[in-house]
């Protein structure tokens, strides 16, 4: 005896043994709510890598780098939790970016905010260099 039931109403099931749902509209109401829940996760990270990009953008304004402490970013509504990639120089110095905007860690509370131009390594590295 077939003792599944339907993952989206309770129902039990009949029939084949590898059904999951009991019809079209269990099955589209089961995965409209995953893909919702899934994308409210995207949503709300991806609004906070936006701002704190943003974030970094205004600081940095013209600048070519720009050294801010942790409670200027903070008080702004930056969150150190996002980002969305790292960039190790050749010195071993590592940048911490939101998409193009980054930032340096340098001790004593104080971060360089800089900006690639450019995707890799080359242009932090750069920057990096001019700074030292
Ligand atoms: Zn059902």
């Amino acid at each position: 005896m077939n003792e599944q039931i339907c993952k989206e109403c309770g129902l039990q099931l009949r029939g084949r043994t590898d059904k999951r749902f009991c019809n079209d509209s269990c099955r589209n109401a089961f995965n409209n709510r995953i893909n919702s829940k899934e994308n409210n996760i995207l949503k709300i990270i991806n609004k906070q890598l936006k701002k704190n990009r943003k974030i970094l953008k205004q600081f940095l304004a013209d600048e070519k780098m720009y050294k801010i402490n942790t409670h200027k970013l903070l008080t702004e509504g930056y969150s150190f939790s996002y980002h969305t990639h790292r960039i190790t120089t050749a010195k071993g110095h590592e940048y911490i970016f939101c998409y193009e905007y980054g930032f340096l860690e340098l001790g004593d509370d104080l971060f360089l905010i800089v900006k690639s131009s450019q995707k890799g390594k080359r242009i932090v590295s750069n920057n990096n260099q001019r700074n030292e």
